[in-house]
């Protein structure tokens, strides 16, 4: 089912949902299922899977010399969606880039997609590679997240890269795209961001998933922002509870976000690791309460394929 059906079904009660990341290549599933079992019970109706692009390592010769290889450290994010999908019954939205695939290989991968059932899609333009200072698109491939939301607007019209089938099927995905309450960092301003924002939506973007934030209060004044503009589709609030102290830095450094003043002297004020995730679970939990009270239509966790935090305040929540 889409996502938006989901939404409009739970007649404004808040669903539950959460985030997965790939296991690390030669790694089993199976982790992927211990970080899935114990949240089952609060009845996610979608599960979503991120993807990670290429990199680059350096592979030392015995005569010396190092050789650049490119390596991807996370594959497999169609086929996880689809093993949990059977396994568990629910739906799942594959995470789809610009960043290291063509669109050959993305037109490739929605026709697979298709095939598998899997219904909802999250299309983004992805992370820079560690390599690289900035996002470098790949050759044959999308610059930024409208590009390939185009692409996949277009196949649902029954428009393929290369029309040379007389059938040429619609798909029907139902396509999310990213959103920044608190801005994304390489948009100069927020008036910028919300433009090609608003320009995804009017493209077909059928949802919006938000980037984590620790104040509701920039999720409030980013869906009210969205709605004076014209943007009405459903925005889902992205969360992650905070586990240690050393997120307070790391996260704030690599999401480009605020953390609160109280927050961090709650987190900082503790005595242990253990205190701190005490208190970063029941930060969200009041944050939860509070989206609830707005009318959030899920509460969406980055569980970062850990559990253990997200059942913790699912079972204050719901
Ligand atoms: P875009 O919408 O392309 O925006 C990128 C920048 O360009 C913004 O500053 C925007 O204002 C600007 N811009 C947008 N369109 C245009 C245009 N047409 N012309 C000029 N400028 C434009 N990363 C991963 O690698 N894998 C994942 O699985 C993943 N999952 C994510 C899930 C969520 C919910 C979120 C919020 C982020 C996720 N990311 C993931 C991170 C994301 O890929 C990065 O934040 C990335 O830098 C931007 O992606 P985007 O889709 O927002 O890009």
């Amino acid at each position: 089912m889409k996502i938006t059906e989901h939404i409009q079904n739970a007649r404004g009660k808040t669903l539950f949902s959460f985030e997965l990341i790939p296991p690390l290549k030669g790694h089993s599933i199976e982790g992927l299922y211990n970080a899935i079992d114990p949240l089952m019970e609060f009845k996610p109706p979608f599960i979503d899977v991120t993807s990670l692009r290429e990199d680059f390592i350096y592979k030392q010769h015995e005569s010396g010399l190092l050789e650049k290889v490119s390596y991807r450290k996370r594959p497999g994010t169609i086929a996880i969606c689809a093993a949990i999908m059977n396994k568990y019954k629910v739906d799942t939205v594959p995470h789809l880039l610009c960043g290291g695939f063509t669109k050959v290989e993305t037109e490739y991968a929605l026709i697979d997609l298709q095939f598998l059932g899997i219904e909802n899609v999250l299309v983004l333009r992805g992370d820079a590679r560690l390599a690289d200072s900035s996002f470098v698109p790949t050759p044959g491939g999308h610059c930024y997240a409208t590009d390939l939301l185009a692409q996949v607007v277009n196949m649902n019209n029954g428009k393929y890269l290369h029309d040379e089938t007389p059938e040429n099927l619609k798909t029907d995905f139902c396509v999310g795209v990213a959103g920044y309450p608190e801005k994304h960092f390489e948009a100069p301003n927020l008036k910028t961001d919300f433009k090609y924002l608003k320009q995804k939506v009017d493209m077909g973007a059928n949802f919006i998933v938000t980037q984590m934030f620790f104040d509701n209060q920039k999720y409030f004044e980013f869906v009210n922002n969205c709605r004076v503009n014209g943007i009405n589709v459903p925005i889902i609030p992205g969360l992650k509870p905070i586990t240690s102290p050393k997120q307070l830095v790391n996260l704030s450094k690599t999401f480009h976000i605020d953390m609160p003043e109280d927050l961090c002297d709650a987190i900082n004020g503790c005595k242990n690791d253990k205190d701190a995730r005490e208190v970063g679970i029941e930060w969200m939990i009041n944050q939860c309460k509070e989206l609830i009270e707005f009318g959030a239509p899920v509460l969406h966790f980055y569980t970062m394929s850990n559990a253990g935090p997200t059942r913790k305040i699912a079972e204050a929540i719901f």
